[in-house]
Order: C-alpha cells, then sequence, then structure tokens
C-alpha cells in the first residue's frame, strides 16, 4: 500500500518482529485481536547474538521450539584471561543454542500460524498517537490502531519518538561466528565457555552451535573503551580457539535494564508506557543485567504485554498500565538483584573466580533461576548465608587483590 492512501485499522500494530514482537503477535492472534506485526528485514535474517536461550525458556515456548535448537548446555567452563578452567556441570539442561535466524523466523511462523498479519521487508518511519489511536507510517504504507507495541530492539524507533526521555544507556558488545564445520567444539558440545576478565565491567563467551562458535565479548561500563582490542585480546587468551579463522566481530548494544534516572522517576514516567504506546524486549530496556539475557525476557515480556490487553472487554489504553504493573512484580525485582550482583562481580572479577572455584555449590544455585526453578531474589537470600560464614575471609582477599 502506498503513503497517502486512507490507513488500514488494527487492534494493535507491533513494530519490531524478533522474539518480543513475534511471541506478542502470536499471543495476541491467538486472543481474537486484529494483529499487524511488521519488520524492516524480511526474515530469516542473520542477527548479531550468542543465541543463548536460558532453560526456563520451555515455560514459555510450545515444545516445537526445540526444531531449531542446535545444542543443549548442560556445563559452564569458567576462565579468567583465558586460565585455570573450572568446569561446572548441571545433571538438567541450563540452556538451548540457537542461531537467530531459524529461531525468530520459527516464532514469526508460529504469529502467522495464529492469525498475524506480518509484514516484512517495511521499515517504520514514524509513529503518532492521538484520542482516538495510533498511526504508524513505513516506507510502504500508513496504518492506524487502537494500541502500538514497541518491539523494535535495541535502536528503537518507537522509544526514540514516543518515549525520548528514558535512559539511554546501553552496553557495547562484538560477536564473530567460527565456522568449524565437523571440527571439535570448544569448549565442549554442551558447554559453554565465560571467561570473567576478559573485559572490564563485563565478560567474553563461547557458545557451540551446530557447525560455529559464537565469539564475543560485552562491557557493562558507562565509559567508552576499545572493546576491538579487548576483543582481540580474548580471541588471543583463549586456546581453543588458536588455529581458527576468527572473521571480523560485528557490533551491537545490548540494553542491560538500569534503574530510571531520578528525575524522569520524580516526574512519574514511564519507561514502559506512554499513553497508547508500550515498549517490550530490548525496546524496553527488559536485559538482564549480568549476563546480558534478552530473548527470555523479549518473549516474556511479549507474552505479558499481550496477557494484560487481552484482559480488557475492549483493546484500550489502560490495559497497558496492567503490562507495567506486571513487569514491576514479575521482572524488575529479579533485575535489581542481578544488578547488584554485577556490581560486585565485575568490580573484582578476580576475587569472583575465586569465589567461584570456592563456592561450586553458589553457582550450581544459580543454574537453578536458569532452569526457571527459582528466582534471582530467592538465589541471592540463599547465596548470602551461604557466603556470610567466610565473610572475614572474603574482605581480607579484596583487599589483597585490589
Ligand atoms: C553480541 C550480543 C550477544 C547476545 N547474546 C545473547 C544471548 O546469548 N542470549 C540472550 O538471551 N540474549 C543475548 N543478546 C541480547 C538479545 O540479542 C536481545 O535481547 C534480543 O534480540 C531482544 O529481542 P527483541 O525482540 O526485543 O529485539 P530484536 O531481536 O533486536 O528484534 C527487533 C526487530 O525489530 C526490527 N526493527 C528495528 N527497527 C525497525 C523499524 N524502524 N521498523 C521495522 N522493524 C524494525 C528489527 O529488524 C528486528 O527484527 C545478545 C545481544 C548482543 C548484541
Amino acid at each position: 500500500m502506498m503513503v497517502g492512501q486512507e490507513p488500514t485499522t488494527y487492534d494493535v500494530v507491533i513494530v519490531g518482529m524478533g522474539p518480543a514482537g513475534a511471541s506478542a503477535a502470536a499471543a495476541l492472534s491467538r486472543g481474537g485481536l486484529a494483529v499487524l506485526g511488521l519488520d524492516k528485514d524480511t526474515h530469516p535474517r542473520y542477527k548479531v547474538c550468542g543465541g543463548g536461550l536460558s532453560a526456563r525458556i520451555e515455560q514459555l515456548l510450545e515444545p516445537g521450539f526445540r526444531s531449531v535448537v542446535e545444542q543443549t548446555i548442560k556445563g559452564v567452563q569458567f576462565v579468567h584471561r583465558g586460565r585455570d578452567p573450572l568446569v561446572i556441570q548441571s545433571h538438567e539442561p541450563i540452556a538451548y543454542m540457537v542461531m537467530r535466524d531459524r529461531f525468530d523466523h520459527y516464532l514469526v511462523q508460529q504469529a502467522v500460524r495464529a492469525g498475524a498479519v506480518i509484514r516484512t521487508g517495511d521499515s517504520v518511519e514514524g509513529i503518532t498517537q492521538d484520542a482516538g489511536g495510533v498511526e504508524v507510517v513505513t516506507g510502504q504504507g500508513r496504518f492506524r490502531a487502537q494500541l502500538v507495541i514497541g518491539a523494535d530492539g535495541a535502536n528503537s524507533l518507537v522509544a526514540r519518538q514516543l518515549f525520548p526521555s528514558r535512559s539511554q544507556y546501553r552496553a557495547p558488545a562484538l560477536e564473530s561466528e567460527v565456522q568449524i564445520g565437523e571440527g571439535p567444539h570448544f569448549p565442549g558440545s554442551a558447554t559453554i565457555l565465560v571467561d570473567v576478565g576478559a573485559a572490564r565491567q563485563g565478560y567474553g563467551w563461547i557458545f557451540p552451535k551446530r557447525d560455529c562458535l559464537s565469539v564475543g565479548v560485552g562491557e557493562f561500563r558507562r565509559k567508552a573503551t576499545n572493546l576491538r582490542a579487548t576483543f582481540d585480546r580474548f580471541v588471543k587468551e583463549e586456546p581453543g580457539l588458536s588455529g581458527w579463522d576468527v572473521p571480523r566481530p560485528i557490533g551491537h548494544p545490548i540494553p542491560a535494564y538500569s534503574e530510571p534516572e531520578r528525575s524522569q522517576r520524580s516526574e512519574g514516567r514511564s519507561p514502559f508506557v506512554n499513553g497508547r504506546a508500550a515498549l517490550i524486549g530490548d525496546a524496553g530496556h527488559l536485559v538482564d543485567p549480568l549476563f546480558g539475557e534478552g530473548i527470555y525476557y523479549a518473549v516474556r515480556s511479549g507474552h505479558m504485554v499481550a496477557r494484560a490487553i487481552l484482559a480488557e472487554q475492549q483493546v484500550c489504553a489502560a490495559s497497558l498500565l496492567a503490562y507495567e504493573a506486571s513487569l514491576e512484580r514479575e521482572i524488575l525485582p529479579d533485575f535489581r538483584v542481578t544488578s547488584r550482583i554485577a556490581n560486585v562481580v565485575y568490580a573484582f572479577p578476580r576475587l569472583a573466580f575465586k569465589l567461584l572455584r570456592r563456592y561450586q555449590e553458589v553457582v550450581q544455585a544459580y543454574f537453578r533461576v536458569l532452569q526457571g526453578h527459582t528466582t534471582a531474589a530467592q538465589f541471592l537470600l540463599e547465596a548470602k548465608q551461604r557466603l556470610k560464614a567466610s565473610v572475614n575471609d572474603l574482605l581480607l582477599e579484596a583487599l589483597q587483590m585490589r
């Protein structure tokens, strides 16, 4: 449809068909609403991402998602600057590895099957809202709806246009896919590698896929650094990567959750909901501040916004307030905890690495969070009790290491 024609009307327009948007589109369509999903790219498309899904994703997705899982992870090899490997295993899966082209395509197909209209290869250029609804203008058309959901990722246009005062903080990350063909997976086909000393206030990772390794670094700090140099050093220091051709990494920001600025809070402006618009997934900065895990929260926030909209008899802006309340209840308490853990771990990475070795049961307890058996808040209580006994030793070690 060309710009200038009478806009087509839907109940909800969703901008962005990554995991957040596709999940919301499927759930809203199953609930009987007329949904339009828009994406500037055409699926399947490459996406810079480690593709690690924590095992609790099983609680959100139909079992069919396993058709795109490339590896099932049951162990983590921790290292510090490529040395002193420590492998911690779990009986149950901790994570599933996917390539985002296939995973996202699978989710979009689920949305189409549920009845959503999906337009890809059409970029959204502008959004306005008024008393009667929202209008979304793309390169090829104009669409009206009662509500708009911004699921357009870390560089969200919906957020820039409709939430101009919210936090802009995003962590830089770099990743490359190392093709290994039939070669051996490093550190193993069921084991991921996490290097806690690879980056300043961040970490390096190697995630095994079927015939490649996703190799990356991310830094959760506000000061800019030379991340390319950090990536190169990480690659050089990991013995398992020597001999492989590591292609030039691609950068993309990770919008890790951080508390809204005080000024924003005092003015009562929400970072998630504004009138007829809601932000989900990366567009809403719904990414765990400890590991940068965002796919699980993208799918979950997609389901949460759909649940809130469908709970009302009529599609209306008021339903979005229930979405915001459910974020406050179900997701943000965990982010506040993992943010506190991240502050400690990334300030003292060598100490954190030592603690991992000494308190392996604490890591096992965190696996239970990733497996969906418990929450991060509950984990912190248990971990504190476990660590309390040796607090003096820990402080002494921290002082010696500075
Ligand atoms: C290097 C790196 C590694 C990562 N590794 C992991 C990991 O291992 N596990 C994990 O859980 N998370 C990881 N993440 C985070 C994860 O990639 C995101 O949290 C996740 O993609 C969020 O999903 P989303 O649907 O919100 O956004 P996205 O997946 O970014 O999808 C947004 C969609 O919106 C579309 N779009 C954007 N602008 C427009 C527009 N103007 N008009 C129309 N469409 C538009 C895009 O084409 C895209 O398809 C990683 C991130 C990075 C950068």
